[in-house]
């Protein structure tokens, strides 16, 4: 490995990279003294590359091997740096005043669950409840949504859930065209900094909002779809499985289907 990739991935890793100005200087390696063992050879090598976080001053003459290293996939500071990018989209959320109903709202409701999730799932807009709480999917239709992902394996908080739109409508009517495209770019964002392997359109509104598609809900459920070439799903809305508890079947089967597609992509 060069010299410049090692120190890529030393810079990666969270390394500091120390490169000295002078000439290494050559180190006499203690004299013996006849009666006196404080010199140990088996502890005289230091290993640099075991110590965190201390650079090697030799490495400039011979450079360490790092073809043992794992890849900088994901190295602390670039994950802190990735939290400083959600902390302020957050904030750009929460002072956003794009479309009216920053003048109705409560508060925005951002989203919640893991950065790392591999499912996320996404309704329409914040009700009455979300709006007070400022987290999606609270509530019955919350605690619902809870349970249908327990049913596959699914904790809340290891999924992230979000909104097409930030702020609740008034009097939880539908989203109007120019409030999701004002919107848009907050929920793009949130999906290219997870990267789901899987979208669940949680709702006949989410869904057509986010196909772009005015086709009614029986046929955009059971279809494998893609969003900016992640698959997406589509499931019925918990609020509306809590007025027709005769859907539940179906509901079932949609969460079914989902699972089936996310298994389909870890094979
Ligand atoms: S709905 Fe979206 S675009 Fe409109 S004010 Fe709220 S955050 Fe801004």
């Amino acid at each position: 490995m060069d010299n410049a990739t090692r120190l890529q991935y030393l810079e990666a890793m969270g390394i500091d990279v120390w490169v000295s100005r002078y000439p290494p200087i050559a180190v006499q390696a203690p004299q013996a003294v006849e009666g006196e063992s404080h010199y140990d050879e088996s502890s005289a090598a230091v290993d640099f590359q075991n110590i965190p976080n201390v650079v090697n001053p030799a490495a400039d003459c011979h450079p360490i091997a790092t073809e043992h290293l794992p890849p900088p996939t994901r190295p602390a500071h670039a994950a802190l740096a990735s939290e400083q990018v959600w902390t302020d989209l957050r904030s750009e959320v929460a002072a956003c005043r794009a479309c009216k109903l920053c003048e109705t709202r409560t508060q925005t409701v951002f989203g919640v669950g893991s950065h790392q999730a591999s499912w996320m799932l996404i309704g329409e807009a914040p009700g009455q409840n979300e709006d007070l709480q400022g987290e999606p999917f609270v509530g019955k239709a919350g605690q619902l949504l809870t349970e249908m992902l327990r049913a596959i394996g699914l904790k809340r908080e290891e999924v992230f859930i979000a909104n097409v739109l930030k702020c609740r409508p008034p009097n939880n009517r539908d989203p109007q065209a120019e409030e999701v495209a004002a919107c848009h770019d907050f929920l793009q964002r949130q999906i290219e900094l997870i990267k789901p392997k899987i979208i669940v359109a949680v709702g006949r509104i989410a869904a057509q909002n986010l196909l772009n598609t005015q086709q009614p809900l029986a046929k955009l459920r059971g279809s494998r779809h893609q969003l900016d070439n992640i698959p997406l799903v589509v499931v019925h809305h918990p609020a509306y499985l809590l007025r027709a508890l005769t859907e539940k079947a179906k509901a079932w089967d949609d969460l079914q289907f989902a699972l089936s597609v996310h298994q389909s992509l870890e094979n």
